[in-house]
């Protein structure tokens, strides 16, 4: 990876060594989903056939998986992978029960009460990658709190032809509706429906560039009114490492997720430059061993190390970059934790790589990317429920709250809302007995 010295940048060489891979910006990709979007709204599943054989090669006989095929499917996946996914199934499940928040209730004044309830949404369609690696993982980190929030129309979406194991773990998460389409058509054809794939209120998961332009050109399509999670885009992890850091474990990460795709982008922001220079050599010597190398060396291509003075900086570094995953292999990780503003999900020491919360750990690896980790929060089981509020006064709370009221909407020449709160203050004087 190319090394820059951080200090002997001028600002706008710090903004360019922090930007996205050139692909991410690619000026006809709106152009290019937006057209597919409208052939799914005018075509339905005629054009989710065309795009399956254009962009995956496949001739599709039926859009929706069978009753048969699933079980099918399901037979064909061996023990060891079963045991595998129950045992994330289990860590993934108990993380996110814990996040079940109870409604809550406050008198905010004598006779006013106030409360902020939530409830499932009702349709969700997850969106599971598997153009190049079927995701078997993401089946795992979208059915399981979709199930827990109470959701009840689940379905899922996946590139053709359907990995058997990604038909498993949904048929563990309770899923009963799945559809091999991949892509920006399988967005469309969830935002608006087509005559096989139901409508959705709400769309999740993360994908390629094109799944992710898909999400945020529908979420803001005033042909149809479906939310989305966030833009879960290709995978990037930005590494802080110091002197203690072993570069072999460093180099392991950085290739775990520029293997994801040419799109990837991995950062290392280390005070180190003989670190920077191991790291360099230990990536030579791993890529060529892995059975994605061609990716990797493509997402290697628009990566870059960065040396910084000190770990403050190194934060500082992190922060404006605002990377999906963030990994500290420093000699006291927990140190620069209350430095860190922006980041998807944190990987704290030498024991822990990303790869872990990628499949097991329990947190979940859907995550905002392109730098929204500024603002943007992980996936958690709030995501898949709406929260809304509730208020109530008695006859005493209105007229405790009555003047306030009438004198914000005076103020606003809003005279209605003001005669609203009025009528009701002079009707119980009314009813008031005479003393
Ligand atoms: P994918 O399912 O997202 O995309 C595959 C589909 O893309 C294909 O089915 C095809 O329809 C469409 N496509 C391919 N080439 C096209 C073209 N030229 N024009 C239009 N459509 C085209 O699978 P993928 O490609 O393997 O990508 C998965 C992505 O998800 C990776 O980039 C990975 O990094 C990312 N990811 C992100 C997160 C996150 O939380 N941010 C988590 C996991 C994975």
């Amino acid at each position: 990876m190319q090394i820059l010295n951080w200090q002997a940048l001028s600002s706008k060489e710090q903004a360019d060594a922090l930007k996205r891979s050139p692909l991410i910006g690619d000026n006809s990709l709106e152009q290019s989903v937006a057209t597919i979007i409208n052939s799914v709204v005018n075509d339905g599943d005629n054009a989710l056939r065309q795009f399956s054989r254009e962009f995956d090669g496949i001739e599709l006989e039926s859009i929706a998986l069978s009753k048969s095929q699933i079980a099918q499917a399901c037979a064909n996946v061996t023990d060891e992978l079963k045991q595998a996914i129950a045992q994330a199934k289990n860590n993934i499940d108990c993380f996110h029960r814990a996040q079940l928040q109870t409604n809550l209730a406050v008198e905010t004044q004598a006779g006013i009460r106030c409360e902020l309830r939530s409830e499932p949404i009702e349709r969700v369609g997850l969106y599971i990658p598997g153009g190049t690696a079927p995701l078997i993982s993401t089946v795992l980190m979208l059915a399981t709190p979709a199930k827990i929030a109470g959701c009840s129309k689940r379905v899922l979406l996946s590139p053709p032809p359907i990995n058997d194991a990604i038909v498993y773990a949904a048929t563990e998460c309770g899923i009963e509706e799945i559809y091999q389409v991949g892509g920006a058509q399988a967005i469309a054809a969830l935002a608006f429906g087509t005559q096989t794939v139901p409508q959705v209120d709400k769309i999740f998961g993360p994908g390629n560039r094109f799944v992710t332009e898909a999400k945020r050109a529908v979420s803001q399509d005033n042909r149809c009114t479906v939310s989305i999670d966030m833009p879960a885009g290709p995978s990037e992890v930005l590494v802080i490492a110091d002197k203690q850091a072993n570069p072999s474990f460093v180099a392991a990460d950085l290739l775990s997720q520029a293997e994801h795709g040419a799109d990837s982008q991995v950062m290392l922001v280390t005070d180190c430059i003989k670190l920077a220079e191991e790291v360099n050599q230990a990536l030579n010597d791993q890529l060529g061993k892995l059975s994605r190398a061609q990716t990797a060396k493509q997402a290697l291509e628009c990566s870059r190390t960065i040396i910084v003075e000190d770990m403050d900086s190194a934060a500082r570094v992190s922060n404006q970059y605002g990377p999906e995953h963030l990994i500290i292999q420093t000699e006291q990780p927990r140190d620069i934790l209350p430095k860190i503003r922006a980041a998807g999900s944190v990987f704290l020491g030498a024991y822990t790589p990303e790869s872990v919360g990628d499949y097991a750990s329990g947190t979940n690896h859907v995550l905002p990317t392109y730098g929204y980790s500024k603002t943007v929060s992980s996936l958690s089981l709030a995501d898949f429920s709406r929260r809304f509020t509730v208020q109530e006064l008695s006859a005493d709370g209105l007229k405790n709250l009555g003047q306030c009221v009438m004198t914000l909407a005076s103020a606003e020449q809003l005279d209605a809302h003001k005669n609203a709160v009025a009528i009701r203050l002079a009707s119980l004087t009314a009813s008031e007995p005479a003393t």
